[in-house]
């Protein structure tokens, strides 16, 4: 038998290979690796799912609902969910054929991206972006190109960006309204900017809504994508209990879009996961049935945490634009001179505060750091002094 030569085929595709290892994964590692870290990093509630969503689920297990469900989730569930999308953004989808649950909105955005992409296609999605962007956008075989925003522009995507990046590939535009990592929500007025260069440059759309329950402010100041005139035909909206209901570990979302996008996700979701668990799809339910007072409530104690974490960071002198929604707030890091990975680094070994650096969000992230106000006001308040002495020790010299 001739030698295997173990460098002439990788166990690894080449297009695994190429993917990055997560840039937040390293930051886990080096968080677990300690203990007494004060954690402003893990973009997850710090609230367990409310009890009667729990309670929901353990009387699903005693009834016996242990198998599979449709494809496409329960029907119970796919009609709340048509229900409450009405309810909530005015726009009608068939329960039967224009929504899918998933397995989170993580295997929404895959199935959107792989059922929209040709090999080749262009995908222009506005940075800072959620880390799960570029690896899903290239492993559905498509070119991720991302469009920068600033700090000057609140972190909203400016159409002329956009269209100086369009081509005869560009085939969808990925946008996250409320945004991860930055806190921002897009005005109804660039919303329906960005509607009509879509209309212009005949592209898909896909939305990813999750943060939606969790604006300040002005409710009125979100406006779902798909309710714009034109819009519903060629948008994919994909939400779930993650973040609202406080349900990140029950792995647990939906989509709603056009029966034709729906039809190729469900057929893709069919041969990959066959459906979303059970239990969780029961507990979902309760969630959109019964779930509005925990958000509010749990929506108020985020209110607090983020001015007291807004507040704090201006004390610093860490300037940061006022996050209008999500849990997120993204201070710029610039008066240090350290570049985000450094400050995030230094940050976790000198003072034991982990944060993510802004750069594993795209290039417009760096000089800045990620802090996640879902933890506890004692954590905040100690995370701020910390930081503020980590700040105090590292601000560059003006002279
Ligand atoms: N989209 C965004 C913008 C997120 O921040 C997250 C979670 N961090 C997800 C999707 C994934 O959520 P899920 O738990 O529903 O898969």
């Amino acid at each position: 038998m001739p030698e295997s030569n173990p460098n002439k085929y990788s166990r690894v595709s080449s297009r695994v290979d190429r993917i990055p290892s997560s840039g937040i994964r390293r930051f886990f590692d080096l968080i677990a690796s300690s203990d007494d870290i004060i954690s402003l990093g893990v973009g997850e509630p710090d609230f367990i799912t409310p009890w009667n969503i729990r309670e929901a689920a353990i009387y699903s297990i005693e009834r016996g609902h242990t198998h599979y469900t449709s494809n496409s989730g329960t029907v119970d569930l796919r009609r709340e969910i048509s229900k409450y999308v009405n309810e909530r953004a005015g726009i009608s989808y068939d329960p039967v054929t224009e929504i899918l649950v998933t397995v989170g909105v993580s295997e929404g955005l895959d199935l959107a991206l792989r059922t929209t992409t040709e090999i080749g296609d262009e995908i222009l999605v506005p940075q800072p972006a959620f880390v799960a962007y570029e690896p899903i956008v290239h492993m559905a075989g498509g070119k991720f190109v991302g469009i920068d925003t600033s700090m000057e522009n609140k972190f909203v995507p400016a159409i002329a960006d956009l269209e100086s990046k369009v081509t005869d590939r560009t085939r969808a535009i990925l946008i996250n309204n409320p945004n991860n990592p930055t806190g921002a929500v897009i005005s109804k007025k660039v919303l329906f900017e960005l509607a009509e260069f879509i209309l212009a440059n005949d592209l898909i759309v896909i939305t990813d809504e999750i943060y939606d329950r969790l604006i300040y402010g002005d409710k009125d100041a979100f406006v779902h994508f798909a309710s714009i005139p034109g819009m519903r035909e060629r948008t994919v909206t994909l939400n779930g209990f993650s973040k609202s209901f406080a349900m990140t570990g029950w792995r647990v979302g939906y989509a709603v879009g056009p029966e034709e996008i729906i039809a190729g996700m469900t057929k893709l979701h069919q041969y990959t996961m066959m459906s979303a668990p059970t239990v969780a799809q029961h507990a979902a339910k309760e969630a959109l049935v019964n779930g509005d007072s925990s958000v509010n409530e749990m929506l108020e104690a985020y209110s607090m945490r983020r001015r007291l974490l807004l507040n704090g960071l201006n004390k610093i002198g860490l300037e940061c634009i006022e996050p209008e929604g999500a849990f997120y707030a993204f201070p710029s890091i610039k008066i240090t001179g350290l570049s985000s990975e450094s400050f995030a680094e230094q940050l976790l070994l000198e003072e034991k505060v982990a944060v993510v650096p802004g750069n594993v969000f795209g290039p417009s992230g760096e000089g800045f750091i990620r802090c996640c106000y879902a933890a506890s006001v004692a954590d905040i308040k100690e995370a701020l002094v910390r930081i503020g002495r980590f700040v105090g020790k590292h601000k560059s010299d003006p002279r």
